[in-house]
């Protein structure tokens, strides 16, 4: 008599893949595939899967790479807007940092509205799911748009079907009540979305930056992210003016000055992190804080080269962020991967692998969702990536699979995005939404936003006697 094995229901198969797990053996599975019942991976394995499960759906990933959903560890899904925008060539070219906020984004920031600010989740989101993005950090920032503004945001990302991490950007740089209301945003939306864990998009909280900031509102967000247990994110030594500034008005830097506030810790996430020293990098790696490095935007602003091989030699949490820039992921984890090695004329500055841990199980942890998110293991969610390369120059292989992703792979070679088990992407066609129909509500919604630039024009150019 023969035994038969009793097959288990599940909602989704995938197989025909090779899966790339970065689970804690980085195991690489050539012809693997992966059990999906609603939201969670219930199984990985050898084979097409067939013999043990009898799924809904079976996805056939044609030999492509089966990835953990990708995260960013940064964005401001409002850059998007000024993409290309005819008004750069109206205005006198920044010339450093400083310039760069008074000339283009605080110029453009007062400008937003409501409808902006959901048109860019829109636009923002769809790029990034088409480039694999599964769940990423977001920072709003909008003067005359404060209030309610983040459910704009929300309702923009929840229509792709992506998950995120939301704030509005507090700054003290118009006005010191402007802190506190942009605080209230963020504490508003935390106590509307937080409690539910399992909801897709969550706040969180946001300073701009140690120079446009004073020490009470850094101590208010502090107490707040505390109080709701919520993470907290700045940008920090980005460009010259963040040190210059607190050392002329506190004596000391940036990130000596947030340890002295006590702001750092395991639930902070610094952005940017360009001019540290050794001693603020040891700061750093002490209190467990987080950083998010954006090196196509540093590149774009030219503020200089994050010490990131010095941050992971000293044991910090790196992740992959855009600050609202390019919007595909695999081209920032290359820009990564490249920039390190020119700029430390070492090419053995980063691996392949390296940038993409940066942009997968680095950022859950930073997130606090590694239990969830960042590589494919039985119980975590669902949030998966296929990538069909199409006429790969050389074998595809479990040799070979992190040297194509972090040199050759594109948003082009995305197929299938899944986040909680379902589809969002099929064949490089959002399932969730009409796209041909959101992009051009979001063009309509740029050319009015285009329109008041044009009109308006005037520099930013004081930050407030802080
Ligand atoms: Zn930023």
């Amino acid at each position: 008599m023969v035994l038969r094995m009793v097959r288990q229901k599940i909602s989704l198969l995938i197989n025909n893949g090779l899966v790339v797990t970065l689970d804690p053996e980085m195991r690489v599975i050539d012809n693997g595939y992966l059990a999906i019942d609603e939201d969670r991976i219930v199984d990985i394995g050898k084979g097409d899967g067939k013999d043990r499960y009898v799924a809904e759906k079976v996805i056939d990933a044609g030999k492509g790479i089966i990835l953990p959903g990708l995260l960013n560890a940064h964005t401001h899904l409002y850059g998007i807007l000024l993409r290309a925008s005819p008004w750069f060539s109206k205005i006198e070219p920044p010339t450093d940092f400083h310039q760069n906020l008074q000339r283009i984004w605080w110029v453009l920031d007062v400008l937003l509205r409501h409808e902006d600010a959901y048109a860019s989740a829109l636009i923002g989101s769809i790029e990034l799911v088409k480039s694999g993005v599964t769940m990423f950090l977001d920072t709003y920032s909008g003067p005359n748009s404060i209030a309610g503004v983040l459910d704009y945001i929300e309702k923009g990302i929840r229509e792709v079907g992506l998950k995120a991490l939301i704030s509005f950007e507090a700054t003290q740089r118009r006005s010191l009540r402007e802190g506190f209301e942009g605080l209230a945003e963020n504490e508003r939306f935390i106590r509307k979305n937080n409690r539910d864990k399992s909801n897709p998009v969550r706040g969180l909280f946001c300073l701009h930056a140690s120079f446009t900031v004073k020490d009470e509102l850094f101590k208010k967000a502090r107490e707040l992210a505390s109080k709701y247990g919520a993470l907290l994110t700045i940008h920090a030594e980005e460009g010259m003016i963040d040190v210059m500034h607190n050392i002329e008005r506190y004596g000391l830097r940036p990130i000596e000055r947030m340890e002295k506030l006590g702001f750092l810790g395991n639930d902070v996430i610094l952005a940017h992190v360009v001019h540290v020293t050794r001693e603020e990098l040891s700061i750093i790696a002490k209190s467990g804080t987080h950083v998010a490095h954006n090196a196509m935007s540093n590149m774009l602003n030219a503020v200089g080269v994050a010490p990131v091989p010095e941050m992971i030699e000293l044991g910090i949490n790196v992740g992959i962020g855009n600050d609202g820039y390019v919007f595909d992921q695999f081209e920032n984890m290359r820009t990564t991967y490249l920039l390190h090695k020119v700029s430390k004329r070492d090419p053995r500055v980063l691996a392949p692998i390296d940038v993409i841990m940066m942009s997968t199980i680095n950022v859950a942890r930073m997130f606090h969702m590694e239990k969830q998110l960042g590589s494919l293991e039985r119980g975590k969610k669902a949030d998966i990536v296929i990538i069909k390369p199409n006429e790969l120059p050389t074998p595809l292989t479990t040799n070979t699979v992190y040297g194509h992703i972090s040199n050759r792979s594109s948003s082009k070679d995305v197929d299938t995005v899944l986040v909680n088990g379902e589809i969002v992407l099929e064949n490089r066609k959002l399932t969730k939404l009409d796209e041909a129909k959101a992009r051009e509500y979001i063009h309509r919604v740029v050319e009015r936003l285009w329109d008041r630039l044009e009109s308006s024009g005037k520099y930013q150019l004081d930050v407030l006697e802080l």
